[in-house]
């Protein structure tokens, strides 16, 4: 089928958070208007602060939340028409710490089997032979099949979340920081066994982190999100090259933190990042630009561009030729 095989279409969704004896409970807008189209085979990265909405984004996509306004379509259909069994099947998620993602009571053989106990259709040995088939597809020797998960390494560990999620032939897999709760020595060989595994079976990642270095390795695309909307999307090598907007060149810049899973680049900014529930006006980026003009603390600049890049940032323009900076 043509066309992408997932689509955002202007995805909101929003909290109710606080409250208490004399405060009202305020809207968190956690995304906010957020259009993206995912072709078939590509590894889309969601990158960002902590907060900043991708792993919200991430929930709405596996079916974990709904939108609070818009709609996201697989394969032209909206996931409610498709209904929740249909899209587990279709979209599964692979989640960062592989320590609270799975039963402790279950056995690794039980763990990756459960979704095709869910599904249904495959009696006890044809189930075993497939979850052994998927162990030795992910790196995990047969004889794990009895062992529990405080039995295995971290590695192991993500390496039975990854097998879980594969057992039933998803198109799409939605990876949440799926590295970073591991040793670094660990972290090399999770990423190459993704990549290994999205060219063997044809997969579709959305894949989440704070590190860019990762992201540089597994996405062909990068869309920026900063308090809950998209703020600049590209191909990687075009986006590593070249970034346009003042957020995606600071993060670029940034040190990562030393503390795996803690998820906050120092983008070295001055100014912290804004309270989601009190957004500044105009460009929320306002505050922390430093090539911030007199309009940005006035008007939101939308996404403007086309299907090979897009930015929202008053510093450019939409041409035919493509985005361009202003030149005064
Ligand atoms: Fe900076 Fe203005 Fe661009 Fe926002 S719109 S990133 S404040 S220059």
């Amino acid at each position: 089928m043509n066309g992408p095989l997932i689509e955002l279409d202007g995805v909101s969704r929003s909290f109710s958070v606080g409250g208490g004896l004399f405060m009202r409970k305020r809207p968190l807008h956690a995304v906010s208007g957020v259009s993206l189209a995912i072709g078939r085979g590509e590894s889309l990265a969601l990158v960002g602060e902590s907060g900043c909405g991708k792993s919200t984004l991430a929930r709405l996509m596996i079916g974990l939340l709904e939108p609070s306004a818009g709609a996201i379509r697989l394969d032209g259909k909206t996931l409610a028409a498709h209904g929740r069994h249909a899209v587990a099947r279709r979209i599964q998620p692979v989640f960062q710490d592989p320590y609270s993602s799975l039963n402790p009571r279950k056995t690794v053989g039980a763990i990756i089997g459960l979704p095709l106990d869910v599904q249904g259709g495959a009696d006890g040995a044809q189930r075993r032979r497939q979850v052994e088939a998927m162990m030795e597809h992910v790196g995990l020797a047969r004889r794990l099949y009895h062992n529990y998960p405080n039995q295995l390494s971290g590695g192991q560990r993500q390496r039975v979340a990854i097998a879980r999620a594969l057992i039933t032939h998803p198109e799409i897999v939605v990876c949440d920081e799926p590295t970073s709760a591991l040793d670094v020595s660990v972290q090399s060989q999770i990423l190459n066994l993704l990549q290994d595994l999205r060219r063997e079976l044809g997969l579709t990642y959305v894949f989440i982190s704070h590190n860019l270095a990762v992201v540089e390795h597994i996405a062909t695309r990068v869309a920026v999100m900063y308090l809950g909307r998209i703020v600049e999307e590209a191909a990687t090598g075009a986006l590593f090259r070249a970034p346009r907007h003042p957020y995606t060149r600071a993060l670029l810049d940034s040190v990562l933190t030393p503390e795996p899973g803690l998820g906050v680049p120092d983008t070295h900014l001055g100014a912290a990042y804004p309270d989601p529930v009190n957004p500044p006006p105009g460009c929320a980026f306002h505050p922390r630009c430093s090539a911030a003009l007199v309009q940005c603390r006035r008007d939101r600049p939308s996404l403007a561009g086309d299907d090979r890049a897009r930015v929202a940032c008053h510093l450019y323009v939409s041409s035919r030729s493509g985005l361009t900076r202003r030149t005064s």
